[in-house]
């Protein structure tokens, strides 16, 4: 099962960089970032799964140890970005200083940090939902991943 286990040493590797993105962003449209990049991975993933699902059937092999591999590594991105999405919502409940770039409790008029008057900005209020996470468009599938 050589062409999977490729695919799967690379999601690893791309699991703990978003992973380590996570722990230190606090930007808002980093984080927003961060959490477009974790869904388009999943629904990749998803895809793989089902393509080992079709060869398992037509070659009759059993890649039963890939598949789970591939079903843990969605659950571990699946936290990673319900943890995104927390902190995107926190993030949007604060505000962020034009000057310092720090953020301040909602409600703050001046920046606890540097003084200067806080702006309340509207682009961190949009709501990102789990539920879009599954997206099987064909422009979505990249058969270069696979073969
Ligand atoms: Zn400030």
């Amino acid at each position: 099962m050589g062409i999977f286990e490729d695919v799967i040493i690379n999601a690893k590797s791309i699991v703990g960089t978003v992973g380590k993105k996570a722990g230190e962003v606090v930007d808002s449209s980093k984080l927003k970032l961060a959490a477009a990049d974790l869904k388009s991975e999943i629904n990749r993933k998803y895809q793989i799964l089902g393509r080992i699902s079709f060869e398992e059937i037509s070659t009759e092999k059993d890649y039963s140890k890939a598949k789970k591999d591939l079903y843990e590594q969605i659950c571990e991105l699946k936290t990673n970005l319900d943890s995104l999405n927390d902190m995107i919502a926190s993030a949007a409940q604060k505000i962020k200083c034009d000057s310092c770039g720090c953020y301040n409790v909602k409600g703050a008029i001046f920046c606890n940090n540097c003084g200067e008057k806080l702006t309340l900005h509207d682009d961190v209020s949009e709501h990102m939902s789990p539920d879009d996470v599954i997206d099987f468009t064909e422009d979505n599938f990249d058969d270069d991943d696979l073969l």
